[in-house]
């Protein structure tokens, strides 16, 4: 069971000591509902459509409400964030060659460490 308690690590350099720098929980209590930080390691299968070519981006998965909605229909649903991630994952550096769009990359699917299916794009 993961758990969500505020540790002093999570004020971040530019937040309040003693508590979360995003949800102001204090330190040994719980972070809300909503925050960032309530969040576990997972990998999104993403493809470059006009290659076919999946790669393995490491990414996080919150478990509260954003986290489909972001890939829906937030920020990372456009292609120059998806292009990143793609390089990312490909070791190549970033370049800023790709135009915001909603066709050129696909996200196959988002999994969790323990195999769990989050998200998927129909393709
Ligand atoms: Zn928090
Ligand atoms: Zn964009």
């Amino acid at each position: 069971m993961v758990s969500w308690v505020v540790t002093a690590n999570d004020a971040r350099p530019a937040g309040k000591l003693g508590e979360c720098f995003y949800c102001q929980t204090p330190v040994g209590y719980e972070h809300r509902v909503g925050c960032v930080l309530r969040c576990v390691p997972a990998v999104a299968y993403i493809r470059k459509n006009d290659t076919g070519e999946v790669r393995q981006c490491a990414t996080i998965w919150l478990v509260d409400d954003p986290s489909p909605f972001i890939w829906e229909e937030g920020n990372y649903r456009c292609d120059c964030n998806r292009h990143l991630f793609f390089n990312h994952a490909g070791g190549e550096n970033d370049s800023d060659d790709c135009s915001c769009g909603e066709t050129a990359y696909t996200v196959l699917k988002i999994v969790l460490e323990d195999e769990t299916v989050v998200y998927e794009e129909n393709s």
